[in-house]
C-alpha cells in the first residue's frame, strides 16, 4: 500500500476550523499515515505567530521582563483549540515547564520549537495517531548538520501500519539540546519524515494552489507549474520563491520522492509536482527575481595571462567572511556578485584589500543591482533562449548590466537596476509564456 507523509504548515493549522480541514485531508485516503505539523500561524494579518510568540517569550525572559502576556496568549490559543476541536489536552502543565525552563536555561530554539511540539500533541490526540517527539529521533551533528543516522532512528519507530504526528521544525544535538532548522523548516522535516518511513509521496500543504511561473504580485496571471524538477526549483528557489523551504528537496532527493505542493483551502486543486525527471514541453519553467545585490568590477590588463589571479580575489572575499554569487568574466575583467545582507558593511575593506593584494587598474563598485534568473531544463534543446530574453529586456527598454548562462544550460542570469526588476521580470514572463 502506498504511503504518503504530510506536511501542514502554520496557515493551515492557524485555527479549529483549518486544523479540523487538514485532519478531514488525512482521514480521506488511509495512505496519509505520517503528519508533520507546523506550529499554528496567523489567522489574520494582524493576528501574532505562535513562534513568533516564543521567541518574544524568550527575549523577555533573558531581559528579566515579565513574559506573563506571550504565555497567556498561547494558552488562550491552544486551549480554545483543544476546547473547539473536543480533545483534553491541556497546555497548562507544559507552559509550567516552558516558563520555569525559560527563567533558568532555555535557548531561543528550545522556546521556539514548542510551537511545533504543542501542536504536534494536539493534533495527535485529535487524529488518535502516535506522537513522535524529534527531539530523540532527528540528530543533528555538532556542526549543526543533519546526522544521516537520523534516517534509521527515525525509520525505525514509523515502522507498521499506523498513524504518525512528528512536529516540524526541530530535532536535537549530541547532547540532547533541541535545535531547530531555520525559519519555515518543518518543511524539511516533512523531507526527512518522507524518507525515514519510504514514503512514496511528501505531499507538502500550504495556503496556495502550487508555483507559479513568477511572483504573482508582479505577474497576476502567471500560470501555474505544473511539474518541476529538483534542480530547476532549487535554481528558483535560492533566488528567492519561497512557498517551500529551499532545503526540503535535500533528503528526498536521493530516494527520489516527489513532492506534492497543494493547498488546504482548494484541496482538489492539482498543485505542482516537484519530481526527480519531467518531460520537457517549454524551455522556460520559472522566473524568480530579488534585488538587494552589489557588484565588484575588476579590471586589469593582462590578467587572463597572470596564474592564480581569480584565486586571490576570491580569498579576498573569502578573509571577510563573504560567500558570493555569481562571477562574470572577461578577458580583462571579473566581476564578483553578492547579496547586500552577505556584505555586513565590508564592501570598503574588500576594496582596500583587492587593491593591495592584486594591484588592478580599476576596481568598481555598483550597488542597487537586482538579479533575475530564468530557468527551465529544456533550455538546452532550444535555440534562441538568451536571444528571446535579451530582446524582451532591450524592448522594455531595460539597461542590461549582467548576463551569464550557467554551463548546464539550465538558467540564465541577467543583472539590471533595482528599479527595473519588476519590468524585466514581466518583459521575460511574457517573452516565454507562451513560447514552446
Ligand atoms: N514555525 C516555524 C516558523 O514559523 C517553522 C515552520 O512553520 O515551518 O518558522
Amino acid at each position: 500500500m502506498q504511503r504518503i507523509t504530510c506536511k501542514f504548515g502554520g496557515s493551515s493549522l492557524a485555527d479549529a476550523a483549518c486544523i479540523q480541514a487538514a485532519m478531514d485531508i488525512v482521514k480521506a485516503n488511509p495512505a496519509r499515515r505520517f503528519v508533520v505539523p507546523s506550529a499554528p500561524g496567523k489567522r489574520s494579518a494582524d493576528d501574532k505567530k505562535i513562534t513568533d510568540l516564543l521567541y518574544a517569550w524568550h527575549n523577555m525572559a533573558q531581559q528579566g521582563l515579565d513574559a506573563s502576556e506571550p504565555r497567556k496568549i498561547i494558552e488562550e490559543r491552544f486551549n480554545g483549540l483543544a476546547a473547539e476541536l473536543g480533545v483534553s489536552f491541556d497546555v497548562r502543565p507544559c507552559l509550567s515547564e516552558i516558563a520555569e525552563r525559560a527563567a533558568r536555561d532555555a535557548t531561543p530554539d528550545y522556546m521556539a520549537s514548542r510551537g511545533e511540539y504543542l501542536n504536534g500533541r494536539l493534533i495527535a490526540e485529535a487524529l488518535q495517531a502516535a506522537f513522535i517527539d524529534p527531539a530523540e529521533y532527528i540528530r543533528f551533528k555538532k556542526s549543526g548538520m543533519l546526522d544521516p543516522a537520523t534516517y534509521d532512528l527515525l525509520g525505525a519507530v514509523l515502522k507498521g501500519d499506523g498513524l504518525f504526528v512528528v512536529p516540524g521544525f526541530y530535532g536535537a544535538l549530541p547532547d540532547g539540546t533541541i535545535k531547530t532548522f531555520s525559519r519555515g523548516g518543518s518543511d524539511i522535516t516533512g523531507a526527512i519524515v518522507a524518507r525515514a518511513s519510504h514514503s512514496d509521496l511528501y505531499e507538502n500543504w500550504t495556503d496556495v494552489s502550487g508555483f507559479r511561473m513568477t511572483d504573482p504580485r508582479v505577474v497576476p496571471e502567471a500560470k501555474r507549474i505544473e511539474a518541476i524538477t529538483y534542480r530547476e526549483l532549487r535554481e528558483l528557489s535560492y533566488m528567492g520563491a519561497t512557498v517551500l523551504h529551499d532545503e526540503a528537496i535535500f533528503p528526498v532527493r536521493e530516494p527520489g520522492i516527489p513532492i506534492h505542493i497543494l493547498n488546504t483551502k482548494a484541496p482538489d486543486s492539482p498543485g505542482t509536482k516537484i519530481v526527480p525527471h519531467r518531460e520537457t514541453a517549454t524551455p522556460v519553467c520559472g522566473i524568480a527575481g530579488r534585488a538587494g545585490f552589489t557588484m565588484f568590477s575588476i579590471e586589469k590588463t593582462l590578467m587572463n595571462k597572470e596564474h592564480g589571479f581569480g584565486r586571490k580575489v576570491l580569498s579576498v572575499f573569502e578573509e571577510h567572511g563573504v560567500s558570493w554569487e555569481h562571477m562574470p568574466t572577461g578577458i580583462d575583467t571579473i566581476s564578483i556578485i553578492v547579496r547586500d545582507d552577505e556584505l555586513r558593511g565590508e564592501a570598503d575593506a574588500i576594496v582596500d584589500d583587492l587593491c593591495k593584494q592584486l594591484d588592478p587598474d580599476e576596481v568598481v563598485v555598483t550597488n542597487g543591482l537586482a538579479i533575475i534568473a530564468t530557468v527551465g531544463q529544456g533550455m538546452n534543446h532550444h535555440v534562441g533562449v538568451a536571444a528571446r530574453l535579451t530582446g524582451a529586456i532591450a524592448k522594455a527598454n531595460v539597461n542590461l548590466r549582467v548576463i551569464d548562462q550557467g554551463s548546464t544550460e539550465m538558467n540564465i542570469i541577467i543583472g539590471v537596476e533595482e528599479q527595473d526588476l519588476e519590468k524585466s521580470v514581466r518583459a521575460i514572463y511574457e517573452a516565454f509564456d507562451n513560447w514552446q
